[in-house]
């Protein structure tokens, strides 16, 4: 990695002690990479959210998180940020394989969540793909080894592990659950379970949802170790 870069991350490191919600106000307040910045700043994103505020400082110091927050609360950018950080922080590759898996219910989810990675990432050095059927299975296959970060489905990326031996994601770091209650609502909780217990132990976890049902907590109880509980009055 270039000598610039090891300076950041070191500095970077350094700030994540210290992160206090309560004096967030902008973006540039929070420890982020210059690249991460430039994209938000590209796409418009100044002031977080207030899960935002919440979360990002936890997911940022490697914790496993917890978030419930009302859909439009911007659940998106509270994990996209901390997957591009941790990847950038780890001198993720395009040579490094899969590093993060973000697992959504839908297609059109989970290709909302890829084009607003493709804005805030633009400046990373990092690829990503949708693993969200569609297309047949060998052609995805070809590409995903070749992804850092991968978005998909429930049922394509299971689909993906169970018949392709190849597929290696022993190196990934990074695992987001996003709209968890909308994944076990549309009858994915076998399915999810069943990932789980592809993915290797020693990772981040993330998991988001809009509601904390019976269902939501036994599935945080399976992916998630000792979490921060992040959930924002709706009212602010
Ligand atoms: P959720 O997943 O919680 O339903 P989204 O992540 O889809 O919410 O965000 C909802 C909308 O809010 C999107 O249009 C997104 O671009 C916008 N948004 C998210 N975070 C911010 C922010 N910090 N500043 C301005 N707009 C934001
Ligand atoms: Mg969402």
């Amino acid at each position: 990695s270039k000598p610039k870069d090891d300076e950041e991350i070191a500095r970077l490191k350094q700030k994540y002690e210290n992160i206090n919600e309560v004096i967030i106000k902008s973006f540039t307040d929070l420890p982020l990479s210059w690249k991460t910045q430039k994209g938000l700043k590209g796409s418009n994103y100044k002031i977080p959210t207030q899960i935002q505020k919440e979360s990002i400082g936890y997911s940022l110091q490697g914790k496993d998180v917890m978030g419930a927050a009302i859909t439009g609360s911007g659940k998106t950018l509270a994990f996209l940020i901390p997957v591009l950080e941790c990847l950038f922080m780890e001198k993720w590759s395009r040579h490094s394989g899969v590093g993060a898996i973000i697992i959504s219910p839908t297609r059109e989810l989970a290709y909302q969540i890829f084009q607003t990675l493709k804005k805030i990432g633009i400046h990373h050095d990092i690829s990503a793909g949708l693993i969200i059927g569609g297309k047949n299975l060998k052609f995805e296959r070809s590409r995903m080894d070749q992804c850092n970060i991968i978005i998909c489905t429930p049922g394509r990326i299971l689909q993906h592990m169970d018949q392709n031996p190849l597929f290696n994601i022993t190196s990934m770091k990074i695992l987001v659950l996003d709209e968890a209650d909308r994944c076990l609502d549309m009858g994915f909780k076998k399915t999810m379970n069943a990932i789980l217990a592809n993915l290797p132990l020693d990772r981040q976890t993330m998991l988001f949802s809009a509601t904390q049902t019976k269902s939501v907590e036994d599935l945080a109880r399976l992916s998630l170790k000792e979490p921060v509980y992040v959930a924002p009055h709706e009212h602010q």
